[in-house]
């Protein structure tokens, strides 16, 4: 690509990627837990989709009792590093916390989280679970991202013989490979897959079942199957010039940032990127941070309708992030290589099933942006050729059909969660479907 941006020194990229949330020192630590007030019904336990008894943990660090500490979290999620460091926590358990409604910040949650399960890793992880005895039972999982790592880890602490089947070659899925270097590092999640291998659970990394193993294969092996394949297949924006030269999907973006390979990744001078989710505002601010000199982003809709969090909004404006809003690309232009986008001002119409103001375009409102580097973020999908080869599984609306409270598909021998099923939420609402997948098929197993 030409009009990349110039290269930063190690220390610029540092700086620049450094953590957003620095950890507690011990002392910090324990004047924030000693805020809590323990409160007797958790309001911050229950907006937690894996319901940690976040009072109990928080409490045992007031004790110095680490160990307790992070037994409790991980008998309720077991990518709590992860969740600590990448949760939306002021939308789920700080945005909970008793103290909001007293006009005072909430107890820090997901950084004492992280306090503690920082200490278990420095301790080498030691085994605070002991599996049950084997049941004689197999489990296959397909997809070794949270919500298959939380359904193993569960699975295998109950005695079922657990093997998990991942497409690429380093397991954790999103927490591995699309999560921002300055929330996390990428060793943070291979630590907590290492964790879940402890348990007694095999990675099979490189192996696209399918391909390398068949289904038909894979189902006579297990007495059951969960499948946290998350979603694959970018979304194409269905425009000219998408095939050009420095057109780049936001995730494979996003995967190379996470390597910390700095240097390895070109950016281009002048980046756009479509979409305003937070994966698109990730995108952007990594491409700002490797040494862009210009990221706008494009959504079609306004300010308010904006699907990013108003926290992500506001880091992205703080990296200096240009926002258009009404603004839809109509095609890419270039020679080979992307060169400008051609958009279309748009104004909104009628609400539609969603409630959402549909956005419809200004005719002759055409303009161009010339960019290097254009980001696609318009979400994903199903890979909806893998699941076709499942007999009887059916799909609808973009995922998995499951029994929302057994999570079954319609084939009974699998079971999904996690973003496969949702269409795309929190790495902790894949932690919590995977663990009460393996609940469910532990009784489908042995009650049926
Ligand atoms: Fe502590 Fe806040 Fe939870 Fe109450 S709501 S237990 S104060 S973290």
């Amino acid at each position: 690509m030409n009009n990349i941006a110039s290269k930063l020194s190690n220390e610029e990229y540092e700086a620049n990627f450094a953590e957003l949330h620095p950890p507690f020192t011990s002392a910090a630590a324990t004047v924030e837990a000693n805020r809590c007030l323990y409160c007797f019904d958790s309001p911050c336990m229950k907006a937690c989709p894996t319901h940690i008894d976040i009072s109990t943990f928080i409490k045992k660090i007031t004790t110095g009792n680490m160990k307790g500490s992070a037994k409790t979290i991980l008998s309720s999620n077991w990518i709590a590093l992860t969740c600590a460091k990448a949760c939306p926590v002021n939308v789920l358990c700080e945005g909970a916390c008793v103290y909001n409604a007293k006009g005072e910040e909430p107890i820090q949650i997901g950084r004492l989280q992280r306090y503690v399960m920082d200490w278990y890793v420095e301790k080498g992880m030691p085994q605070l679970f002991t599996p049950a005895p084997k049941n004689g039972k197999s489990v296959g999982i397909i997809g070794a991202g949270p919500s298959g790592l939380a359904c193993a880890a569960e699975l295998a602490l109950m005695g079922y013989e657990v093997v998990i089947y991942e497409a690429k070659h380093i397991a954790g899925g999103l927490d591995t490979h699309g999560i921002a270097p300055y929330k996390m590092k990428q060793q943070d999640s291979l630590n907590e897959v290492k964790m879940v291998e402890k348990l007694g659970v095999t990675i099979k990394t490189g192996v696209r079942v399918g391909e390398t193993i068949s289904v038909e294969d894979l189902t006579k092996k297990h007495d059951a199957i969960f499948l946290g394949v998350g979603l694959k297949t970018p979304t194409r924006l269905g425009i000219p010039g998408e095939e050009l030269n420095g057109v780049y999907d936001a995730l494979t973006f996003i995967e190379k940032v996470t390597t910390r390979k700095w240097n390895s990744v070109d950016v281009g001078k002048r980046v756009a990127v479509i979409g305003a989710g937070n994966t698109a505002i990730d995108a952007a601010t990594e491409a700002k941070r490797l040494g862009a000199e210009k990221v706008c982003m494009l959504y079609r809709r306004s300010e308010k309708e904006m699907p990013a969090y108003k926290f992500e909004f506001e880091l992205a404006k703080k990296d200096g992030i240009e926002f258009q809003f009404l603004t839809a690309p109509k095609r890419i232009l270039g020679n080979g290589k992307v060169e400008a986008v051609e958009c279309l001002k748009m104004e909104l119409g009628e609400k539609d099933s969603e409630g959402r103001r549909k956005p419809k375009p200004i005719p002759g409102s055409e303009f161009q942006i010339p960019v290097d580097m254009l980001i696609k973020s318009a979400g994903q999908n199903i890979e909806e050729t893998f699941l076709s080869g499942i007999p009887g599984l059916k799909t609808a609306g973009g995922v998995v059909v499951v029994n929302s409270e057994t999570l079954q598909t319609t084939n009974v021998k699998f079971f999904a969660g996690g973003d496969c099923i949702n269409g795309g939420k929190e790495v902790v609402n894949a932690a919590a479907d995977g663990k009460k997948a393996a609940g469910n098929i532990d009784r489908w197993l042995f009650v049926k």
